[in-house]
């Protein structure tokens, strides 16, 4: 299995880290082509809808 730490989260392609940039929202990285795109929002809420399947909380 592939190391997610070095696959950009939105388009799953395998990155290093001097063509990637940590998304802290996510702590997940992110290659420079998808930084910053619309895409790169989607997936984040996305990785986001699924992290807080494991959590309860009403503050958001
Ligand atoms: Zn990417």
């Amino acid at each position: 299995m592939r190391d997610l730490k070095n696959t950009c989260f939105v388009c799953k392609e395998a990155v290093l880290p001097d063509n990637s940039e940590l998304n802290l929202t996510v702590n997940m990285p992110v290659c420079f082509r998808c930084k910053g795109t619309a895409k790169e929002k989607q997936e984040e809420k996305e990785v986001l809808d699924s992290l807080a399947d494991g959590f309860v909380c009403g503050c958001i």
